[in-house]
């Protein structure tokens, strides 16, 4: 028969999809993420999601910032080695390095300069790929920009960021319906963020059983698109990443609001339970 069109993913879904370390592996093996974003006053995003990368698993992390990211970048995060380009914002995203995955967007503004840097980028990039903020707000401003990406990239879109992707829809049944269409057109993975995270592909939606409300907070999202790109980098498959990633962060949150409650609860708590979200289930 056909496959159910949606499954509930909790813990006994994502136990089979953990890949354990073994003993004699190296750095080498978890992968490098390129972490692209930030401008003047928005470094901040970019810091959390290259931090959630390494708290996932992600063998090394280069954040790839405007001028005015160098210092904070390094002083706040000294796991990551960091390029930059432009000055207040990014220009043009060129490096040489062997990367596993990317992540792109968070905090980065979308000034031309910026978005023309970012579609360059697209033409030579290979590797996959996670779009999470302002790389969402220029693919809506340029939606050609959707054929550049590799098959199976990753689109982490909040409500708002998804409206200006696919336009308004009139209730729950429509906006899903609406996300399958364009995750089957551009052969993306869409995962809806909100109470219930909903990940697309493929027709299929995997609906998120982990997370509380104390998760919606500034950077909240930011920790997620660092999480699945981590997981991608350690060669998790781009849609177990992001099913996968998905109940991590909520149980990251579920674990926060026990020993912070609801309102406490900020990004870096998150982050700082990632490895106990690990624990409590392998
Ligand atoms: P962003 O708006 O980009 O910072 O993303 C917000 C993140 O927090 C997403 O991963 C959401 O799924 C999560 N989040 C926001 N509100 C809630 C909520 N009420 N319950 C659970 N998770 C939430
Ligand atoms: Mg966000």
């Amino acid at each position: 028969g056909e496959a159910a069109p949606y499954e509930f993913i909790g813990k006994f879904e994502v136990l089979p999809m953990y890949r354990p370390r073994l003993k004699f592996s190296h750095k080498g093996n978890f992968g490098h993420v390129l972490s692209v974003g930030g401008s003047y006053g928005k470094i901040g995003a970019l810091i959390l999601a290259s931090k959630a990368s390494l708290e996932s698993g992600a063998g090394l992390v280069t954040a790839y910032a405007p001028e005015c990211g160098y210092i904070p970048i390094q002083v706040a995060l000294p796991e990551a080695m960091v390029l930059t380009n432009g000055t207040n914002e990014i220009e043009k995203i060129v490096h040489s390095l062997q990367i596993a995955s990317v992540t792109v967007g968070m905090g980065m503004g979308t000034k031309e300069a910026t978005a023309n840097g970012f579609k360059e980028f697209l033409k030579a990039n290979k590797v996959p790929i996670v779009l999470d903020a302002d790389a969402l707000n220029i693919l809506a401003e340029q939606p050609s920009l959707l054929n550049l990406l590799p098959a199976l990239s990753v689109l982490t879109p909040h409500p708002g960021e998804l409206k200006r992707l696919l336009g308004k829809w009139k209730d729950d049944f429509e906006k899903l319906e609406k996300a399958k269409e364009f995750a089957s057109k551009y052969d993306l993975i869409l995962v809806l963020k909100g109470a219930h995270t909903i990940t697309i592909y493929n027709n299929l939606g995997y609906i998120n059983s982990t997370g509380n409300p104390g998760m919606a907070t500034a950077g909240s999202g930011d920790v997620l698109a660092g999480i699945i790109s981590g997981l991608i980098a350690q060669g998790y498959s781009n849609l177990q990443a992001s099913i996968f990633g998905v109940f991590l962060h909520g149980l990251a949150g579920d674990i926060a609001v026990m020993n912070h409650g609801y309102e406490a609860l900020s990004a870096t708590k998150l982050i700082d339970n990632i490895g106990k979200a690990f624990k409590e289930l392998f």
